[in-house]
This record gives C-alpha cells, structure tokens and sequence, in this order.
C-alpha cells in the first residue's frame, strides 16, 4: 500500500510505478516523474533531495534515456527504493511542503515523449491478425507465409514520426490504386489503427554481437501501449516487395507512461505452443507472453461516449517480446538504449477481439455499427481511436493508461 489512496481499478498503485517524462507550469524544465494513483512524482526533485542511495542526476534529463542505459540492476534498485519511500509506513517523511514539492495533481501536468527513440522496429507476431490478413488479400489456402512460423517477421520503421498519446494525426496523401483504373494520388480513404504493444531497449549490444534468447529479457526497459496508423490503400498499392513504406510512416502513437518489465513479470503467462520447434537461437523451455488486458474505442465527432470496439490481450501473441529481441539481433545487428519495437497488431482468436479496422470490418465488407447511427469501414475525419491496457492483479492493476488520436482532415 502507498501513503496516497489508490483506488482498486486505477493503473497506476504502488506496484506499477511507470516512468515518464513531465514537467508543470511552474518548473517547465521536462523531467522524470513516476505515477502514483492520480499523481505524478518528481523524481528529479527525490534525488535532489538525497530520498534514494546515491545521486542520479538523469532524473533531471528531459528524457528516460540515461536512466535507461544504466541497466537492469540500477532500474531494480531504484524501484526497490520508490516502493520503499512511496510506502503506507514512510507518510512521516512526507511532510506537507515535502509533498507540494513532489506530487503533482495529473490533470496540473504536461506529458512528453519519454524516450529519445534513435530506431523503430516493428513485428507482425499474432498468428490470428498475420492469418485474417493473409486471407484477405491471399485466400484461405495461402493464408501464412511459409516463413510465418519459422521467424518473427519485421520491418524497419520510421522513428521520427513516433508521437506522444493526444497528438492530432493528419489524414496522410498518398499514391493509391483502385481497382481497374490507374493510379492516382489522392487523400487516403482507408485510414486505420494497429492495437499493438511497443517495447524499448534499456541496454544494447555491440556491433557483431547478438543477444541471446536467455539474455533477452536484461536488455528490454518496460513496454507502452502503441497505435501503428496504417493508410490500408496506400499499403496495398506499395507493399510488395519490400513492405510497408509510406502507409505507415506519417504518425505512431505511443502512451507516456514506460511500465517496466519488473513491474509486469507477475503477469508472465505461457504463451501458444511454437510447433513447428523454432530453430535453437529462437527456442526456450516455455514460450512466455504477458497477460495484458487491451480495449479499443472509437468516438466519432457527432458521438458523446466513446464506443468499445474490440477487445484482445497481449497473451494472444505467437511470438515473445525476447524473441523478437533474439531474431532481431541475431545479425549482429545493434540495438541502442531507446530503441522502440513494435509486437504487431494484437488480434485474439474471436470476431470481436481484433486488433485493426480492416479485420473488425473485414476489409470493409462487414462496416461497424457505431451509437451514433453511423457506421464505420475506415476512419473519418474527427474520429478519436483510444487503447487502454493492463494487467489485473489480486485487487489491484498495473495498467497503462491510454494511448489516444484523433484524425484530422487531409491537407
Ligand atoms: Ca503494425
């Protein structure tokens, strides 16, 4: 328990502590911060007052990524000591300028990008979203790839259009094809989101040498909630051979808290089994995957809620996070402290729980009833996409807040 009530169904108690990035109207410097409930807590202003073992001075940095770099046992032992100090037994050090000093009201602060992210990686790791799409643009018989099995299929993304939860994403333009006639450019009719879990790299590797299976997970900071908006009919049109380009370059967006891999390990759940066996470098005893709760919602610009309109989990993945890792670097290929990867759309086995418009709809044959009286293929302007996600605990949770866009008009 921590010295602050923290309501059952909140992300954010005492066993979560996420990092971020924040600062406020009175101190606009961007530092770290963790949160507690519907605080957030100064971390640089902690360390400025001696609260942890030793100095940290990359508390004050406008982004996690010094912190980051330190390594896992640094991130355990500063964990260890916020557990300690935000605890029911430590509210006498919590004097109440001590407190002004330290908590912030949520809604009294700004977010930032947490992470200085040099590259961005992402997979396509859920069998059941990798099949839908392979039987829609394939047939039933050619559904999986031939690799699908064997490797955790990726893509070099694009880092700089990463964005923070509540930035505004533009309707993108772009080179499209309809069908029998010839190309054209145009704004994208086929604007659509991707559920999908983003993981940063902590520590990395050097040049030529790969990180193993085993050491995988000391390599990897914490995870976020991530939105890979996708133009379905730029994608189409440009994807082969080489795949996806320009239809999913324009926005990414990613929630501001980082929860951390400790906080999450109590979520650890056996993943599906891998058969075929995947090759020695990809294989481990027992597949993990994480038991991470998502919903997505939908609000168009005439509706007053926001509608739910699916729900999966990050379990349904094929593929693990360290396994990604492991195919990732087996090259030699280096990672770097802020690196971002992306899981890959996350769709669950039934109608209901996929990960992406163009499955929900079926490619647009099966349009979604929204409370409005509208109904939905593909997103309109003024439409705001919502994730939230986490992990249900003995009467707590280790959430992750949301992360959140809204489309605006091409131009
Ligand atoms: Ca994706």
């Amino acid at each position: 328990m921590s010295f602050i009530e923290i309501f059952p169904d909140s992300d954010f108690p005492i066993q979560n502590l996420p990092y971020g990035i924040f600062s406020t109207k009175e101190n606009p410097s961007p530092r770290v911060g963790t949160r507690l409930g519907d605080f957030v807590v100064d971390l640089a202003f902690l360390d400025e007052q001696s609260l942890f073992d030793e100095k940290y001075d990359f508390f004050a940095d406008a982004s996690l990524n010094r912190f980051m770099s330190a390594g896992r046992e640094v991130w355990r032992k500063i964990r260890q000591r916020l557990t300690e100090v935000l605890s029911e037994d430590k509210a006498s050090i919590w004097e109440e300028a001590m407190r002004v000093r330290a908590l912030t009201p949520v809604s009294d602060v700004v977010m930032h990008l947490p992470v200085s992210i040099g590259d961005y990686t992402d997979f396509y790791a859920s069998r059941e979203h990798a099949t839908n799409v392979g039987i829609m643009f394939r047939g039933k018989e050619n559904a999986l790839m031939p690799n699908w099995l064997h490797l955790p299929v990726g893509y070099h993304g694009r880092a700089s259009s990463v964005v923070l939860s509540d930035t505004d994403v533009t309707r993108p333009r772009g080179q499209v094809k309809p069908k029998d006639s010839a190309p054209e450019f145009s704004a994208s009719r086929q604007l659509d989101f991707e559920l999908e879990m983003g993981f940063f790299i902590g520590a990395g590797n050097e040049l030529g040498e790969p990180i193993s299976i085993e050491n995988a997970h000391e390599h990897i900071f914490g995870m976020v909630l991530l939105n890979d908006w996708s133009a379905r009919d730029i994608q189409a049109w440009e994807y082969q051979p080489l795949g996806p380009f320009l239809a999913k370059n324009f926005a990414t967006s990613i929630s501001p808290w980082v929860v951390t891999m400790d906080a999450l390990e109590p979520f650890r759940v056996p993943g599906s089994k891998q058969d075929p066996a995947p090759l020695p470098y990809l294989q481990v005893d027992s597949v993990s995957v994480f038991d991470i709760r998502l919903e997505v919602t939908l609000q168009s610009a005439a509706m007053d809620a926001p509608q739910v309109i699916s729900r999966s989990n990050m379990k349904h993945l094929y593929w693990s996070v360290e396994q990604m890792l492991a195919h990732h670097t087996v090259t030699g290929c280096n990672m770097r402290v802020g690196d971002l990867c992306g899981t890959g759309t996350i769709s669950g086995p039934t109608e209901d729980s996929f990960g992406s418009l163009l499955e929900l709809t079926w490619r647009g044959e099966k349009p979604l009833q929204l409370s409005d009286g509208e109904q939905r293929t593909f997103l309109q302007d003024g439409d705001v996409v919502t994730m939230k996600g986490y992990c249900q605990g003995d009467g707590y949770r280790v959430g992750f807040g949301e992360v959140m866009g809204k489309i605006l008009p091409a131009k």
